[in-house]
């Protein structure tokens, strides 16, 4: 889970510093020397590390903060300040053209996620309206052409590819072909190596001039730690980038990547990858990444993750057929399906505050399949009239969905007490949009 042992870490700091009613310098000083240790160990950059804590220093121990009655809270809210600096301040976009089209250009090593996440990025604008265009530039493994085809369809994205063409050729057709189908975003996926040779950066090079992309971005394995940062500063040195991307933050608990680049390159983090499926993807903030690091949870992100996946006209429905009474077992299969939609269950409980403390809970997501099968096993009269699920019917149910009588049983009472609940809301909190969800 992301960042789950520094923010541990740094609670047990914290835990410390608000558990006493004053601080004296040398309190705030032994708090700071810890700081530093759990940064170090989370493997941030080491000079980084100290200019963030000389810095931090510094103003901890003003008179502002250890006169306050509350000295604890302020640190962890300094803190917190500084390490939403540290990450870059405020949230950096990407950059669309004046006049269409915007060009990106997708740079990184091989295995970094840089396919994965061409793709991810493509879905993510064409939800916002954008017509993107996928361009297959990694010339050298026919295997990544095929791949950028397969998650281009999957995110339902055309894809362009020349086989294995020049890369500077390809990106010329490309961009006609964009022309002609009217796409406004071009994703190009550029060739990855095991490790930076002169080569690539060689052929990058010149795919930057031919392309003037609008964007050049480097795709980095936020697992990878600092071999990420010396990356960007070799890609940044050698070709120039816009911004970086930091994929499979899902599996780092240390955070060394995030926590460095920023400072090391001068560049921003600008979308983070949080795991393998498509919808996987998510603009960078960097004070909500501070609080994610600070183990403070991140309902910003949560909540926008909410609104993004359930559409707003079906909630209005949904609301309206609450109030009535008319909730069909479709309405909740369509609500399960959305839930999923959302990201596993046990990721979005890690994105609320203390969520990272609640290790070893696991969501029975199996159970959600189970009871999404039995809904599917019933034929659209029984979804829309349970009640006339009788003793057969669920005998058939339970045989097609490869459950027991007893589980269709149980959903369908479920069902009937969630009416029931759900109506009995629906009158009061009837406004608070996303929350009158199935629970
Ligand atoms: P490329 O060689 O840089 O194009 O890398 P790929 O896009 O092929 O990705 C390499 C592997 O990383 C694949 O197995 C992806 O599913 C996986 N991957 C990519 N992004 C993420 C992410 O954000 N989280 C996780 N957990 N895996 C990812």
């Amino acid at each position: 889970m992301a960042f789950e042992g520094i923010a541990e870490k740094l609670q047990n700091v914290f835990k410390k510093l608000t558990s006493r009613g004053k601080l004296s310098e040398s309190d705030i000083k032994a708090a700071m020397r810890e700081v530093k240790l759990v940064l170090l160990e989370a493997d941030v950059n080491f000079l980084v590390v100290k200019k963030f804590i000389k810095e931090l220093s510094a103003k901890a121990v003003g008179a502002e903060i250890l006169e306050s009655l509350t000295p604890g809270q302020q640190v962890i809210k300094l803190v917190r300040d500084e390490l939403t600096e540290l990450l870059g301040g405020k949230q950096s976009e990407i950059k669309l053209a004046g006049s269409p089209p915007t060009v990106v250009l997708m740079m990184g090593l091989q295995g970094a996620g840089k396919t994965t996440f061409c793709a991810k990025l493509a879905g993510y604008y064409k939800k916002k309206g954008k017509k993107p265009l996928l361009v297959a530039c990694d010339i050298y493994r026919p295997a990544a052409i095929k791949q950028l085809h397969v998650v281009g369809e999957q995110v339902d994205v055309d894809v362009f590819d020349m086989g294995q063409d020049n890369a500077s050729n390809i990106y010329r057709e490309a961009a006609k072909y964009a022309m002609k189908l009217g796409c406004d975003m071009i994703i190009v996926d550029t060739a990855g190596r095991l490790h930076i040779d002169d080569e690539m950066m060689a052929e990058l090079k010149e795919l930057k001039k031919t392309s003037n992309p609008t964007e050049t971005l480097l795709v980095l394995d936020a697992m990878t730690g600092q071999d990420a940062v010396n990356a960007a500063t070799a890609f940044n040195d050698n070709i120039g980038i816009d911004g970086v991307i930091l994929t499979k933050i899902d599996g780092d608990t240390r955070g060394g990547a995030a926590m460095s680049v920023r400072a090391v390159t001068g560049k921003p983090i600008k979308f983070v990858g949080v795991g393998e499926k498509l919808t996987d993807i998510e603009p960078f903030h960097p004070d909500r990444m501070a609080s994610r690091i600070l183990g403070m949870g991140d309902v910003m992100s949560l909540i926008e993750k909410a609104e993004a996946s359930f559409e707003e006209k079906k909630a209005v429905e949904l609301q309206k057929k609450i109030a009535k009474d008319q909730l069909t077992l479709e309405d909740f299969l369509d609500q399960m399906e959305q839930l999923q939609d959302m990201g596993s269950v046990s990721d979005i409980l890690a994105m609320m505050p203390g969520g990272n403390k609640l290790k070893g809970l696991t969501v029975d997501e199996k159970q959600l399949e189970r009871t999404k099968a039995i809904v599917r096993s019933m034929t659209r009269e029984e979804r829309l009239n349970p009640q006339i699920v009788n003793a057969s019917r669920r005998r058939r149910i339970s045989a097609g969905s490869g459950t027991t009588v007893q589980d269709v049983n149980r959903l369908l009472n479920q069902f009937e007490q969630m009416k029931k609940m759900l109506k009995q809301f629906s009158g009061k909190g009837g406004k608070r949009r996303g929350m009158m969800k199935f629970p």
